[in-house]
């Protein structure tokens, strides 16, 4: 029989912090892993924003498929605006309470493909027992109240389901852990809830996704936030000394360590709804992509739109399709791109489109019902202002293409696969346990 399965999500980690903390006594568990693990530099998705990319770790699938396309868009269909958290002010300003309904609910719910299968639906449907705490594609068989007496609306999870106190499958005792919060006090509740799950060894296989380091990264920078990191591996280590100690915890669980993606030093900020003002067109953009739709008042084609960031330096890549391809455009040049028999064929400068799987990535996203009809990458030590005209200047961001966004660190421990895709994780932990991965996930060559 297959070991129990925990995949560990470190929000915003990038590989180099990470290959420091591996031989970090102050971060033990860390350290511990690494050390009895598979290691490698991965890629995540795009936009490499969090949203979008728990539900590609969840699905094994880009946003072509579980189509999620940002942490804040159009919805065409109800013809307003869903922002998913932006920041405090860009929730405010879109509506709290239909903010929260949208992170919360209809995220899972209503905007996360039908094609698309969770790993949580697919391990269950198997007859095996799925955990997850407080990650956010979290779409399972299992009806849930919530803890809250003023919440009514039931959520549909894993059985073990733990999300920032206000679905709690078990009693737990775990402390308070404030959804959209301003100190880390996310990490300890899910270090609780972890110890919990262990001591009772209640799952086959658990999601155990730590928020806090990337909350610290935003406003320090990447690569400054040690203690939040600190606070991740004390996490971990909760589950080590929840299960006796290193040994029993290697004997009794094999381990994923991923990324969500990366982080990015902020020196600029680009109000990219300036540059359309005057073009009838719906502009959505926030940290480190943006994307821009037409509406029945826009009378530019999509190209025409796309020139408008022509002398835009903080522009590294403007995205759009046309017929059968894909365009990217940066300061008048284009590459325009489409898959062919093998591979990708192209024409016009590859150089634009090479940050790591960026043809994949783009057409990916592009390909997303729920995207703009352009897609905007921003430029090194650029942000676009959200909503609210919030922005990280002076700390990090993510969610353009570049390598610093998109690299991610992936540790597989007692389990023989070298993942180097963040959408490779979902399958990989299906075949762990014998189950046969969606039919749109790719084919694993490295496959046990
Ligand atoms: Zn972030």
């Amino acid at each position: 029989m297959a070991k129990k399965l925990i995949l560990i999500v470190i929000d915003g980690l990038t590989p180099a912090t990470f290959e420091g903390a591996a031989e970090d006594d102050r971060m033990p568990a860390l350290k511990l892993l690494a050390a009895n693990g598979t290691y490698a530099r991965g890629i995540s998705t795009f936009p490499s924003l969090t949203p979008v990319c728990l539900s590609a770790i969840a699905t094994g699938a880009h946003p072509d498929v579980h189509r999620i396309p940002h942490l804040v868009w159009y919805h065409r269909g109800e013809r307003r605006i869903v922002e998913y958290g932006s920041s405090f002010a860009a929730v405010r300003a879109a509506g709290t309470r239909q903010a929260l309904l949208d992170a919360i609910f209809n995220m899972n719910e209503q905007h996360l493909g039908a094609e698309a299968v969770t790993v949580f639906e697919a391990l269950e449907d198997a007859g095996f027992t799925t955990a997850a705490i407080n990650f956010t594609c979290y779409r399972g068989r299992n009806r849930h109240v919530p803890a809250v007496p003023a919440v009514t609306r039931p959520a549909y999870g894993p059985k073990r389901f733990f999300f920032y106190n206000l679905f709690e499958s078990d009693v737990t005792g775990a402390p308070l852990a404030v959804f959209g919060r301003s100190v880390g006090s996310v990490d300890a509740y899910a270090a609780a809830v972890g110890r919990w799950l262990v001591t009772r060894d209640g799952f086959d296989f658990l999601v155990h996704y730590l928020p806090d380091y990337d909350f610290a990264s935003h406003a320090a920078g990447p690569g400054a936030s040690e203690e939040a990191l600190q606070r991740s591996d004390a996490a971990i280590w909760a589950l080590i000394e929840a299960a006796g100690g290193p040994d029993e915890f290697l004997e009794r669980y094999a381990v994923l360590i991923c990324a969500d993606h990366g982080q990015t030093r902020i020196d600029r900020t680009l109000q990219l709804e300036e540059r359309f003002a005057d073009a009838g067109v719906i502009v959505t953009a926030s940290n480190r992509a943006g994307m821009v739709y037409r509406t029945d008042a826009t009378r530019e084609d999509t190209r025409e739109l796309a020139t408008r960031l022509d002398s835009e330096p903080g522009a590294e890549a403007v995205l759009f399709l046309e017929g059968d391809e894909a365009v990217a455009r940066h300061a008048g040049e284009e590459l325009r791109f489409a898959p062919a028999e093998s591979g990708w064929g192209t024409s016009g400068d590859p150089a634009l489109l090479s940050q790591p799987d960026a043809l994949e990535r783009a057409w990916a996203a592009l390909r997303n019902p729920n995207a703009g009809e352009l897609l905007v990458s921003a430029g090194d030590g650029v942000e676009f202002a959200d909503l609210a005209g919030r922005s990280h200047l002076g700390g990090g961001s993510h969610g353009a293409l570049s390598a610093a966004d998109s690299e991610v660190p992936l540790l597989a421990v007692g389990i023989d696969a070298a993942p180097r895709s963040i959408t490779e994780l979902a399958p990989l932990a299906l075949e762990h346990f014998g189950v046969k991965p969606p039919a749109y996930t790719r084919a694993l060559a490295h496959a046990a």
